[in-house]
């Protein structure tokens, strides 16, 4: 289950609501140590003793990352990118078993955040954020969010002619022309568009252009609405309601547009579903 852009900006926005003003005063990091030999965290745990004492002033997201904002120059950093369950806590009751950090605040409420798959925690000085690949990536002022006003469907159309790449890598991934998406919205995405997974970018039509960016557009603001996809788990540990039309949910079953069997691709790094008769 991947946190991608419209769970990130659930999770911030809860966060913000629940935390903004509280004070850190004291963190737990457990089983951590995997975490750190495949670098999703920090080498060097000290880096969160500065948390400390900290006075949290703001939460923001852009793409898949949170940004928990500090007033004493720190940063937590985090990217739960393929999994992951941030959960607030007013009591110790509901603190689960396994988590990899646990922030607490000094009016006892807490935080427990736990990667399930592959992601990131930092705790980072301001002057440091650029050092983190998540934050670079997505907090990248020049790369597009298609939730921001800047999303036009002229300036997203012109991204599309310059690109000769498959749209997987024109949408997902580190060269990709906006922030927040990975493969679970992009299978939902090209889906709905009625796109084959494997087109090029440049070739699509001023048609096909407009049904991807109102897909994509779609996808998010549904997400949004219905509070995540339904295998995700909100700040308060309420799952999300919306299902995706196509993706992973979808293998062995039938195209509910034509009755086609659905079919898989392996595509840029990862598998696709899709209608053989719908995506062209
Ligand atoms: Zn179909």
């Amino acid at each position: 289950m991947s946190i991608e852009l419209p769970e990130a900006k659930i999770l911030a926005e809860q966060i913000n609501k629940e935390l903004r003003g509280k004070r850190v005063k004291s963190y737990r990091l457990q089983d951590y140590e995997r975490l750190q030999r495949i670098g999703m965290l920090d080498k060097d745990i000290k880096s969160f003793n500065q948390l400390v004492d900290g006075k949290i002033e703001f939460i923001t997201s852009r793409g898949n990352v949170i940004r928990v904002k500090l007033n004493n120059g720190m940063n937590l950093i985090l990217a739960p990118e393929y999994g992951g369950k941030i959960f607030y806590h007013t009591s110790e009751k509901t603190v689960p078993e396994k988590f990899h950090l646990k922030v607490d605040f000094s009016d006892n409420t807490g935080l427990t955040v736990r990667l399930t798959s592959m992601g990131l925690i930092h705790a980072l000085k301001d002057n440091d954020l650029e050092r983190s690949y998540v934050f670079r990536r997505d907090f990248n002022p020049e790369v597009l969010s298609p939730i921001d006003e800047e999303f036009t469907f002229e300036r997203f159309s012109k991204l599309l002619a310059e690109n000769n790449r498959m749209l997987k890598s024109v949408l997902v991934g580190k060269d990709a022309v906006v922030v927040g998406l990975s493969n679970s919205a992009f299978q939902d995405i090209v889906y709905r568009a009625r796109l084959h997974p494997k087109r090029k970018a440049s070739e699509l039509n001023k048609d096909e252009r407009q049904a991807l960016y109102d897909a994509i557009g779609l996808v998010l603001q549904e997400r949004i609405r219905l509070k995540g996809k339904d295998q995700f788990y909100d700040l308060y540990g309420n799952q999300g309601g919306y299902t995706p039309a196509m993706g992973p949910n979808m293998k062995q079953q039938t195209c509910p547009m034509c009755g086609t069997p659905i079919e898989k691709l392996s595509v840029g790094g990862g598998h696709v579903c899709f209608c053989p008769k719908c995506q062209k």
